[in-house]
Parts: structure tokens; C-alpha cells; sequence
């Protein structure tokens, strides 16, 4: 069968020709992949900055943002049936019987960093045919969000996003929930669904990103309700001057000194979430001082966050459902491009274009 190889031995990017698998155990179920994200995480495995092969394979079959229809069921198989529509999840638990994440179905807070995760890390991912996975990690996902539900898996790092904070404020005896105003930096489908999110919330949502307020990512922001400020305009410093400081702010940039110096900008005993993951070895210069001195005085956290559980996968595809009720035409905008798995090499290797594109299987 036809799937997207890496191979950082050769440093090659592939169509290969690779077995198809078959179904083991009674509870596994094979899959068709009908659409696979691609996203920073494949292209920096491109670039052989990250990524690792199965033990045993020169090659690392890529992608871990996909949805799948389901075409065989072994006997063991509960709540899934041929047709059935699922997404897969990432992280799959590491082996080590003393990992009490891993051992309480947590792979996402894994204590070993010895876990696999599709596409990435150790295990093969979903730009592929077929593929089979074990029915507890697929999340089963209804047919009204066929066209929208390869959004889900980087929609999961939000709602974990969103579950973590939630549980971090309840030390506020007032149960002030998200807040009131959320900053997003980054106006990628990470930060785009993330501010969604955060609207769907309630909260007054400013997303700053660099490019300037006419790009299609600035123009979708706007369509949603959010203000989308350009950082080239308002430095990220400067953003709490007007409207006042954030109680919230979802970092999905990637970009460490912004990060940094939106935190002049959050609100007292406000919540910072990075979710971006740039390189070791990028210095940067601010305010430690009154970064430090603000987040001590004013009981901020600052809240890093990877990977998802299966209640975020299900939180996900629940958010993405209102997402389709309130915001349909903006939300199939996010995804500007399918394309078939040959223009694999123009997609992974070449500039990111548009917003999100997709490979159709
Ligand atoms: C994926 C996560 C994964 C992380 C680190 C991200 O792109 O969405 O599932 O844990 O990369 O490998």
C-alpha cells in the first residue's frame, strides 16, 4: 500500500510501498485513512530535527492528525463497526509497569519519555492506506463532522489546554472559570481553534500573530469575533494597554520570546499555557525581573502542555460540534488545501501555504 516514509538514515521523504497491515488481537480494527493533517511537527521530521523510526524500520511512516473509517473489526470489538468514522489518538502508553501515567491511561503526562506516538515518535502514523490500531485508541466521531473532523487532533490540545486551567483556577474560591478576556499568540489552526474555543467560552479573544490583519488567517480570526492585532502594529508588550490584562493566554507560536513578554500582559492570578515547541539553543532577552516578580506577587502560573488523553479527544470532537453549529463557513476555512498523497514533497518540504492543508488517502 502507498504511504509517506521518512527515512533518517538516507535523510529521504517518500512515497513508499509499505505492508499492509493485519489485524492481531480481538480488539483490534483496521482502518482506511481518509484525511491526514499535516502540521509543523511533520515538517520539522522532514528536516530530521525530530522524529524516530520503529525499532527495526529505517523509515518512519508519518502523520498523527487523521480520520479514518473503520473496515475491520476483530471479535473482540465493542462500540466500533465497518463504516464507523474515528480518529486515532497520538501517545500510546510506554511499557514500563512503574510509569503511574502511562499505568492510569495518562500517556500524555508519560513520567519515561520511552512512549510511542504515531507518526512521531517509535511507532508508524497515519499517512498511510490502512492502518490498525486498538479500539481504545480510536475516538469514534459522527458522520455530521466528516468534512471537518481532521480538525480534532490539534483541537485536543486545547481542550486539555482548557481542562488544565480549569482545574488550576479552582484554587480561586470565586471560581472565576476561564476569565474574561483570553489572548491567543499565533494564528495558526492551533491558535485559530484555540480562540474559537475560547469565544465558545465567553471570553473576549485577541489573537496577535505577526503577518498583518489582511492575511486569510487575520481575516478568519475577525469572522469568528476575535481582534486580531498584528505584533508588527502592537508589540505583544504593549497588548494589556488597550482593554486591560488577560486572564488567559494559549501560546500556540512556537516562539519563545513572545511568549515571554506576552506575560507582562496577563491579568492577576492569570494562567499562561505554552503549547508551542521551538528548538534548544534559541536565546532570548526580557524583563526576567518583572516577569518573576509579577508571577510571584500576583499568584500567576505558567502551565506547559503535550499530547492529549481520550477525554480530550472526546471533549474535542463535542467542542468541534459547536465549532460546525456556530461558525460553519470559518471552520471548513481553516482548511485551505486537499491535495492528493503525491504533492506529499510540495506540502512537507516546501513552505507552509494557506492555513491547514490536508493529503487525501
Ligand atoms: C502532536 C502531539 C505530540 C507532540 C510532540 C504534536 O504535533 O500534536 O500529539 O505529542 O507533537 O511529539
Amino acid at each position: 500500500m502507498r504511504a509517506i516514509g521518512v527515512s533518517p538514515s538516507r535523510r529521504k521523504v517518500e512515497l513508499i510501498d509499505h505492508p499492509e497491515p493485519a489485524r492481531r488481537a480481538p480488539d483490534e480494527v483496521k482502518l482506511r485513512i481518509l484525511e491526514v493533517g499535516v502540521c509543523g511537527t511533520d515538517r520539522e521530521i522532514c528536516e530530521f530535527k525530530f522524529g524516530e523510526p520503529p525499532a527495526g524500520s529505517e523509515h518512519l511512516v508519518l502523520g498523527h492528525e487523521a480520520l479514518g473509517e473503520v473496515v475491520e473489526v476483530g471479535s473482540g470489538v465493542q462500540g466500533l463497526k465497518p463504516g464507523s468514522l474515528v480518529v486515532p489518538m497520538v501517545r500510546l502508553p510506554c511499557s514500563d509497569a512503574a510509569c503511574a501515567a502511562c499505568r492510569s491511561g495518562r500517556q500524555d503526562f508519560c513520567l519515561t519519555d520511552t512512549f510511542p506516538e504515531h507518526g512521531i515518535r517509535r511507532c508508524h502514523g497515519f499517512m498511510a492506506e490502512r492502518i490498525v490500531e486498538r479500539e481504545s485508541y480510536l475516538v469514534p466521531v459522527g458522520a455530521d463532522l466528516r468534512e471537518v473532523a481532521v480538525l480534532v487532533e490539534p483541537l485536543t490540545i486545547m481542550d486539555k489546554a482548557l481542562r488544565e486551567v480549569e482545574k488550576v483556577q479552582r484554587r480561586l474560591p470565586w471560581a472565576p472559570g476561564m476569565g474574561r478576556r483570553a489572548l491567543v499568540l499565533g494564528a495558526g489552526p492551533v491558535g485559530l481553534l484555540g480562540a474559537m474555543a475560547f469565544i465558545l467560552r465567553g471570553c473576549a479573544t485577541t489573537i496577535v500573530a505577526r503577518s498583518p490583519a489582511t492575511t486569510p488567517n487575520a481575516r478568519l480570526a475577525q469572522s469568528i469575533g476575535a481582534r486580531y492585532v498584528s505584533s508588527r502594529e502592537v508589540p505583544v508588550q504593549d497588548l494589556a494597554a488597550c482593554g486591560g490584562p488577560f486572564d488567559v493566554i494559549y501560546e500556540a507560536a512556537g516562539a519563545p520570546l513572545a511568549a515571554f513578554e506576552s506575560l507582562v500582559s496577563l491579568a492577576p492570578n492569570g494562567v499562561c499555557i505554552l503549547t508551542g515547541v521551538p528548538g534548544a539553543g534559541e536565546m532570548v532577552g526580557f524583563d526576567g525581573g518583572k516577569v518573576m516578580r509579577n508571577l510571584v506577587l500576583q499568584n500567576q502560573v505558567i502551565l506547559g502542555t503535550v499530547n492529549a488523553g481520550r477525554e480530550s479527544f472526546t471533549g474535542a470532537i463535542a467542542l468541534l460540534a459547536e465549532m460546525n453549529r456556530r461558525w460553519p463557513e470559518s471552520l471548513r476555512g481553516l482548511i485551505t488545501g486537499r491535495h492528493p498523497l503525491d504533492a506529499y514533497a510540495e506540502l512537507l518540504l516546501n513552505k507552509p501555504q494557506g492555513i491547514k492543508s490536508i493529503l487525501v488517502l
